[in-house]
């Protein structure tokens, strides 16, 4: 099979006490695995697509045939959202971010505060199954959106910095109903130098 489900870059016990073990555990080994399978289950019968990367087929939906689009949509998704969601956060994480980030955040939000205020806000508030990201839009200006389902702003055009799972499989273990909570402490695991190491990549 093409897609293969990446390792953590840390133990599973790691982002504790924010994020527990059993989640992780379940979170990466179990629906991440899933989403994977689909999608080569869904390009098995495609040899133009079926060695293609996740970040191809996100950015070329609209070319691909009807009976695997949506499939493909939510399943890559799952693939390349998680595999972003892995690798941001890191155990002892959090604090703020550096360099030419903050300058971009500060530009754009006034300051850290400021952003973290609207992110919480919007990941807080979302209705249903999502994730709210930190992306670079096209007129290369920093911007905040939270995205249904699997949805991915690659496929729109956009360059992804930093995004948090808001599906309640990310967080019922630990939080249950409270949102808010997980929210607040996911920002103790961000790893910012991966976050800055994404904005250097799409800065222009
Ligand atoms: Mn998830």
């Amino acid at each position: 099979m093409f897609h293969k489900l990446p390792n953590l870059p840390y133990a599973y016990e790691a982002l504790q006490p924010h994020i527990d073990t059993l989640t992780m555990q379940i979170h990466h080994d179990k629906h991440h695995q899933v989403y994977i399978n689909k999608l080569n289950d869904a390009l098995k019968d495609y040899p133009k697509l079926v060695k293609k990367s996740v970040e191809d087929l996100l950015m070329s939906l609209d070319s691909m045939s009807e009976k695997i689009r949506l499939t493909v949509k939510n399943n890559g998704g799952g693939h390349f959202n998680h595999t972003l969601f892995w690798r941001i956060m890191k155990p002892k994480g959090g604090g703020e971010p550096k360099g030419k980030l903050v300058i971009a955040i500060n530009k754009k939000f006034g300051d850290f505060a400021r952003f973290k205020e609207e992110f919480n806000k919007l990941s807080s508030n979302f209705f249903g199954s999502g994730w709210t990201w930190l992306v670079v839009n096209k007129s290369g200006e920093l911007e905040i959106m939270a995205l249904p389902n699997h949805d991915c702003p690659i496929t729109i055009g956009l360059r992804p910095l930093l995004v948090i799972d808001l599906w309640e499989h990310a967080y019922y273990l630990k939080y249950q109903n409270r949102r808010p909570e997980y929210i607040e402490a996911w920002w103790n695991v961000v790893n910012w130098e991966e976050v800055e190491k994404n904005f250097s990549k799409v800065a222009k």
